[in-house]
């Protein structure tokens, strides 16, 4: 029982990954998904996931912390880029 519990738990942590995602400026739509993300690190040493907005396909930039950058490249939602 404690087994399937725990794999419950880790089936809605990463449902389908989907964490990053971004305000797109020519939809101006907050929350967009963004297609095909990629982690980059800043000079300040924060990541920031770069992609495309599923919908009109505009390039797009999200700040992110450490743990949701590790998460989406764990997940292979996102691929790293530094
Ligand atoms: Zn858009």
């Amino acid at each position: 029982m404690e087994t399937s519990r725990k794999f419950i738990k880790s089936e809605i942590n990463y449902n389908g990954g989907k964490m990053v995602k971004a305000y797109c400026v020519k939809c101006k739509v907050k929350g967009t998904e963004m297609q095909s993300p990629a982690i980059n690190k800043t000079a300040r040493g924060g990541f920031m996931a770069k992609g495309k907005c599923g919908t009109c396909g505009t390039t797009m930039c999200a700040m992110m912390s450490k743990d949701n950058a590790d998460k989406a490249m764990d997940s292979g939602e996102a691929t790293k880029a530094f």
